[in-house]
């Protein structure tokens, strides 16, 4: 289960190890030794109905953001959970031990209103250097 997109609707395969993952961000956390290649056409599974489709990112159009088996609609404004720092507490200073957490997901909060999606516009950014 993905703790950085609550609301993942699909699962992406990763063109570099060929594994599933929710996010780019669980790639990152489980495949420490390289990065999740980029690739412009992805595979995607659905995790409503469990079947599998391939995007093409460059050509990516609204009516592609449903899932073509069974019109799930997948691209959501990611669900991400609240920065551990906002959890009412005392004041966080006093437990030092509260700051440890924002590591488990760091640049949450200076991405906020980013999708973590493999739809990153910088795709082609990087292919063009
Ligand atoms: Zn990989
Ligand atoms: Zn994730
Ligand atoms: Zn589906």
């Amino acid at each position: 289960m993905c703790k950085h997109v609550l609301n993942a609707q699909v699962a992406i395969r990763s063109p570099c190890c060929k594994k599933w993952f929710d996010c780019a961000e669980c790639h990152a956390e489980q495949e420490s030794g390289h990065e999740l290649l980029k690739a412009l056409e992805m595979t995607f599974a659905c995790k409503k109905c469990k079947k599998c489709f391939r995007k093409d990112a460059r050509e990516f159009e609204e009516a592609d953001e449903y899932c073509p088996h069974c019109d799930n609609h997948f691209v959501l404004e990611a669900l991400v959970p609240k920065a551990a720092l906002t959890v009412e507490a005392e004041d966080a200073r006093v437990d030092s031990r509260m700051l440890r957490d924002d590591r488990v997901n760091p640049g949450v909060a200076g991405r906020k209103g980013a999708r973590p999606t493999v739809f990153d516009p910088d795709f082609e950014a990087d292919k063009l250097g």
